[in-house]
């Protein structure tokens, strides 16, 4: 990391400990079933996925393949009916929703798509709330928020409510909100999904200097130019993983709309 990346990102440099390595997810044979009536659908099969630290991932794959379903899994927001989940050596699957909730809070940071922000709450307010969860205390949940928003290039928007925010600021909020916890992981589930492509590329910016800050991201995209700013795509097909390898940044690779490799490099899966 650059000095100028590090003393930028001060939000994430009071992190305990220093900067991780090796393996934060690892995910074994995971697959999650929904029953409908008398149809199963299996939104993810056999999925066996190893994430280091620091590593900026762009998850790919056409509308229904999957990718939500794993990312739902990855943040702790719902659990696998088969494998196994490791973050950071603990064994998530088969946590009660009460441990999942701890761990949620404290390792993840999740961005949705439509920032799912409280509609009658400031920005502030809107991310004091993992901390509130955490159990910090006032004052310094105060200054972190603060600090996060600072971050995000909202200090002056902090006591407007979303309605009162554009949707670049909107996901700009979530963003700090997902970031103020210092969390493991960051998570984002088509993030510029609901952004006009300026606005988008603003987001996609702040991600960028969260990775050159040492921050651990995982990001699903349609937009192979968004995919192109990850160092590693991951593409999913039916539930699967069809492709796993470098993307242009590293290398120069095309992935088409089925989700198939186009080109040598990538590791296909079976
Ligand atoms: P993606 O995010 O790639 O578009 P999803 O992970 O949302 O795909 O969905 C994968 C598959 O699982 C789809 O066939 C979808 O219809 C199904 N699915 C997702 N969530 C549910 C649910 N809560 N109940 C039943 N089926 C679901
Ligand atoms: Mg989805």
């Amino acid at each position: 990391m650059s000095q100028s990346a590090a003393s930028h990102l001060h939000v994430l440099d009071d992190r305990d400990g220093a900067r991780e390595t090796g393996p934060v997810i690892h995910v074994a044979h995971l697959g999650r079933e929904y029953v409908l009536g008398d149809e199963t659908v299996y939104a993810l099969r056999d999925v066996t996925l190893t994430i280091d630290a620091n590593e900026y991932v762009a998850i790919m794959g056409p509308s229904g393949s999957g990718k939500s379903t794993l990312m739902n899994l990855l943040g702790c927001l719902d659990s696998p009916t088969s494998g196994e989940y490791w973050l950071r050596g603990q064994l998530v699957s088969g946590m009660t929703d009460k441990e999942l909730a701890r761990v949620r809070n404290r390792e993840i940071g999740f961005v949705f798509q439509t920032f799912n922000l409280l509609a009658r709450s400031t920005a502030l307010r809107n991310v004091e709330l993992p901390l509130m969860y955490a159990g910090v205390p006032s004052a310094e949940r105060h200054r972190r928020a603060i600090e996060a928003l600072e971050h995000v290039g909202l200090a002056d928007r902090m006591h407007h409510r979303p309605n009162e925010l554009s949707g670049g600021q909107r996901q700009r909020v979530a963003v700090a909100r997902a970031l103020v916890n210092r969390p493991t992981i960051i998570l984002a589930d088509e993030p510029t999904g609901n952004l006009d492509s300026r606005t988008g590329a603003d987001v996609m910016h702040l991600f960028d200097e969260l990775h050159a800050s040492g921050q651990t991201l995982i990001v699903v995209t349609h937009d192979a130019d968004i995919a192109a700013r990850a160092a590693r795509r991951v593409v999913f097909h039916d539930g699967q993983i069809v492709a796993d390898g470098p993307t242009g940044r590293a290398g120069g690779l095309e992935v088409s709309q089925s989700g198939r490799a186009g080109a040598t490099p990538m590791r296909i899966e079976t």
